[in-house]
């Protein structure tokens, strides 16, 4: 079985607010492993991007902290590192790619010259070998003329080519975790595709592992292996991408996959799921989900449910599935 890049355990992430901590992320746990794309899922504000942003230890300017738990990266627990240590891994063996490229390229720097900077600074490598680093990232992400681009700024190229000038910058120290913030959400569909297929190139080329964040289940079964499903600040379902989308399990699950239009479907409205995720400040004793959920039990609005491992690569957080024969994560 192939090791783990990454493990969070029980990750609690807190900002603070009138001098009041506010908890968003509630004992986040999931672990990705080597060459392995792994979704992370649920509608906005359920905490996949302060998910990834805890991992990445990128709260510059906020209020923001791990208050607890704990996330090993190749065994090396981020937590425990000070930020000198952090920005060593960031970048070299730890990399992120966003929606909006811009929100990472320097819009005043040639494109090789960020690219050079990057490689010159985690590669260790002389400025003519770094150039020609730089050079072959972008031929491998499928930028033809890369020695014309590499003097060009990032505002003369198309979203679609600063994508991929992000994807090799990410990749041009060969990573061993990517995570992925929505990083075709901003793209028309054909650039969509190809940005997509060149992540799965990048992956089983250098057995990258891939954490993926999106609100597109069609992204989700296309490309990733395993899935983590989120809500209101916690991993409510767990699962190989097969069975999840075969049989989910967590009611959020299914209305999610519900709310997928199908080829075919004839329906007038599409399904949805009732309400909205609630507000760090006000979240509802026991099941958080429980004010939308269908099957809501009484048990569910007095006590949050244990997480329960329905099989070896399954678990779930909901009352419907606690039962005597299963084991169970308190
Ligand atoms: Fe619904 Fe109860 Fe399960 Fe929460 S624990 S998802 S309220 S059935």
């Amino acid at each position: 079985m192939p090791e783990h890049v990454l493990r969070v355990i029980d990750l609690e992430t807190s900002f603070t607010r009138d001098n009041k901590e506010i908890k968003i992320l509630r004992g986040v746990n999931f672990s990705i492993r080597k060459g392995e794309i792994v979704g992370l899922v649920g509608e906005s504000g359920s905490g996949k991007s302060l998910t990834s942003l805890s991992i990445m230890q990128l709260f510059h300017g906020t209020t923001g902290k791990i208050v607890n738990g704990s996330i090993h990266f190749n065994g090396h627990d981020l937590t425990k590192m000070s930020e000198s240590e952090i920005r060593k891994i960031r970048g070299k063996q730890m990399a992120m790619i966003f929606q909006e490229p811009m929100t990472s390229l320097n819009p005043v720097l040639k494109i090789g010259k960020q690219l050079m900077e990057a490689i010159e600074m985690h590669l260790k490598l002389p400025k003519n070998e770094s150039k020609h680093h730089a050079i072959q990232m972008l031929k491998s992400v499928g930028i033809g003329r890369a020695e014309e681009i590499i003097y060009e700024y990032p505002h003369q190229l198309s979203g679609g080519m600063r994508q991929r000038v992000m994807i090799a910058m990410a990749m041009a120290c060969h990573p061993n975790l990517l995570i992925a913030d929505e990083p075709t959400t901003a793209l028309d569909v054909t650039i969509q595709a190809q940005i997509l297929e060149l992540m799965k190139k990048l992956k089983e080329e250098n057995e990258t592992a891939i954490l993926l964040i999106t609100h597109d289940l069609g992204v989700v079964a296309e490309m990733c292996d395993r899935v983590v499903v989120m809500y209101a600040g916690q991993v409510v379902e767990e699962a190989d991408v097969f069975e999840l989308f075969a049989s989910p399990k967590h009611p959020y699950t299914k209305g999610l996959i519900a709310s997928v239009p199908k080829i075919g479907d004839n329906k007038e409205v599409l399904d949805s799921i009732n309400g909205q995720v609630p507000s760090p400040q006000n979240m509802p004793n026991g099941c958080k989900f429980a004010p939308r959920c269908n099957q809501a039990m009484s048990i569910c609005n007095q006590e949050s449910p244990p997480t329960v491992k329905i099989s070896a690569t399954r678990q779930c957080s909901c009352w419907l599935y606690v039962k005597k024969d299963v084991e169970v994560n308190a």
